[in-house]
């Protein structure tokens, strides 16, 4: 059985105090979750990861990125490499989040490059993936999670694709409050695993970590979670509390 993956991405919230703060918090109550039969992980924002990062120093947790940039060094203003990442403690990325996507304009091309660039780097990322309403409600979910699937892995080797973590967000799910259903969420799942399957070997496919995405809170976690092909979550709003983000773990747990 694959351990359950629970991450936190925190967008851009939290100041220098609360981020390290809410780290702290977290840190204690999963000391006290029992068996530790989860993985985790934070996504601060950039600005507070290396704080983070000394906050997580005697702990388990693992700390990722909420974005990276594709190249490993040079003349690229603004932007952040893998190396960079990983030189202040950093595990993993996410890849292609949907407010990149539907906010700042990122293409599947550039969210590949970015996931191979994770991976050379020595990163684990995560590459989400998801459907605007409009394309649910015109029955285009399959197209669209397809060729995100199979756009973001272009290129990826089978040693490669086991770095990867695959996170199914439906749009109109994310910070809405509106959580696709247990069996919604697990359609999409059981589908991408299948689009997986095509690429890699099998036994790949079912190694794979498939996380859902979207108002996940402790009221729905359990559910989704026994759900066969969810095996975790990546937590918006809910990993901003303390409280909420650890009583989500230990119903992945
Ligand atoms: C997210 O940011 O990836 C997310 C799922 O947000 P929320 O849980 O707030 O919907």
């Amino acid at each position: 059985m694959k351990k359950p993956f629970v991450a936190g991405n925190w967008k851009m919230n939290t100041d220098s105090h609360s981020s390290v703060a809410l780290v702290k918090e977290i840190v204690s109550g999963c000391s006290n979750i029992a068996g530790h039969n989860v993985d985790v992980a934070l996504f601060p924002p950039f600005v507070y990861l290396q704080a983070a990062s000394k906050a997580l120093s005697s702990s388990d947790i693992s700390l990722g990125a909420q974005d990276i940039f594709y190249e490993q060094k040079g003349a690229f203003t603004g932007e952040i490499s893998p190396a960079m990442l990983k030189d202040i403690g950093c595990s993993y990325c996410l890849c292609g989040h949907s407010e990149r996507r539907h906010v700042i304009g990122e293409d599947d091309e550039l969210v590949n490059n970015k996931v191979v660039a994770a991976i050379n780097g020595g990163l684990l990322p995560i590459l989400c993936v998801g459907e605007l309403l409009e394309q649910r409600e015109t029955s285009q979910t399959q197209e669209v999670i397809s060729r995100q699937i199979n756009a973001g892995l272009a290129g990826l080797n089978d040693q490669m694709i086991s770095a990867v973590t695959i996170a199914y967000e439906p749009v109109w799910a994310i910070g809405t409050g509106h959580t696709a259903t247990p069996q919604q969420a697990q359609e999409v799942h059981a589908m991408i695993r299948e689009l997986v399957g095509r690429i890699y070997e099998k036994e790949l496919a079912q190694q794979i970590r498939i996380q859902y995405g979207g108002s996940a809170k402790p009221a729905n976690a359990a559910q989704l979670m026994a759900q066969p092909d969810i095996d975790g979550l990546l937590v918006g709003g809910a990993s901003l509390k303390a409280e909420d983000f650890l009583a989500i773990i230990c119903a992945a747990a």
